[in-house]
């Protein structure tokens, strides 16, 4: 029908804007994969997740992650630009619609059923619904496509165990947050919290009650530090506190009340009656001039160690200032 074929017509031309945005970021060297950024992409974002996406990648799951969330930030920024055209487009020629619909249905009734000119009418008509059919119908598939994109960020950022920001969120975020510190000459602090003789607890109660300890232990940290800080699981039994706008001597505070905090909690598995504590050392680091983000992990992870090499249980921190601790004893 001609109607309809121009109706999709419009529908391929946004569709084809899409793919043209995308085919020029594939053409800047900007995306490591050109082959999937058509249909194949979307079969694989929707029903196998962002596992097949690292998959598809080379080299090893840091790298592909951060090359994962990349494509999925560039995706969804254009996925954006191209929904707002489309509805845009849509609120524009909707009055016009409306319009040619009555006008059209007024022609119509003026005319003889048996007038040489009512085909032509229909086929108007047709046409006319079908566009604005396509038009509402790409708009939702772009929608759809934008949610699972957003899943998909979203899934690339957690750590699926605790829940809390992945290692791929923390560089992300820490890189922000140390553009902004830097341009604007605020202080930012990070802590490393390592769990204390965590191989023990494994070796006592098993895999998976250690599981649940991070778990909880990574959950408890998230709600209680303040709501500027962030707390991410850098990998194993250890976790990141990322606290902006804070000098060393309050993050040195963070830090302590997360340790005590830590503490203080038993942990009760309800299932086998276990009960235990555990305790975290934590090494405390602040932005100085000339960092970059590997330096202010490197130099809490340096005080983290000396925190494990004075005893465990206490918090240390480094940085112009000279390393001192506080235990927990
Ligand atoms: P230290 O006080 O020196 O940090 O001792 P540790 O035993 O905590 O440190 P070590 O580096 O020797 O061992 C870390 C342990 O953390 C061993 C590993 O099995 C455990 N671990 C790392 N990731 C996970 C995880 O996802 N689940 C569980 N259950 N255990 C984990
Ligand atoms: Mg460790
Ligand atoms: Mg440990």
């Amino acid at each position: 029908m001609e109607g309809k074929g121009k109706g999709e017509g419009v529908a391929f031309k946004v569709t084809s804007v899409a793919r043209g945005a995308l085919k020029t970021i594939v053409g800047q060297g900007r995306l490591p994969w050109p082959d999937v950024y058509e249909s194949e992409f979307w079969r694989t974002a929707k029903y196998d997740g962002c596992h097949k996406l690292l998959r598809q990648t080379k080299g090893d799951h840091e790298i592909s992650s951060s090359i994962a969330k990349r494509f999925v930030d560039e995706t969804s920024r254009i996925l954006s630009g191209v929904k707002d055209t489309v509805t845009s487009f849509i609120d524009q020629a909707g009055s016009h619609w409306e319009e040619m619909d009555g006008t059209v249905l007024v022609v119509r009734e003026k005319i003889a059923p048996d007038s040489p000119i009512t085909r032509d009418i229909d086929s108007l008509i047709d046409h006319h619904m079908a566009l604005k059919g396509k038009a509402k119908e790409t708009e939702q598939i772009l929608e759809e496509q934008r949610k699972i994109i957003d899943e998909l960020h979203d899934r690339l950022r957690s750590d699926s165990l605790t829940g809390i920001g992945n290692r791929t969120a923390l560089e992300a975020d820490l890189l922000q947050e140390l553009t902004r510190a830097k341009r604007y000459r605020l202080p930012l602090s990070l802590a490393m919290v390592d769990l204390d003789d965590f191989k023990k607890v494994n070796d006592s109660y098993g895999h998976l009650v250690g599981d649940q300890v991070l778990k909880r232990l990574g959950q408890m940290m998230s709600k209680d530090v303040r709501n500027v800080d962030k707390v991410y699981r850098f990998g194993g039994e250890e976790f990141v506190i990322v606290m902006p706008h804070t000098p060393l001597d309050q993050g040195r505070l963070v830090a302590e009340r997360v340790r005590r905090k830590a503490e203080r909690k038993t942990f009760l598995m309800p299932d086998d009656g276990i009960r235990f504590k555990v305790t975290v050392s934590v090494g405390v680091s602040q932005l100085e001039p000339g960092d970059e983000l590997e330096d202010l992990i490197a130099r809490a992870d340096q005080a983290m160690y000396q925190a494990k090499a004075s005893g465990r249980n206490r918090v240390c921190v480094i940085n112009g200032i000279p390393a001192g601790d506080s235990s927990g004893d």
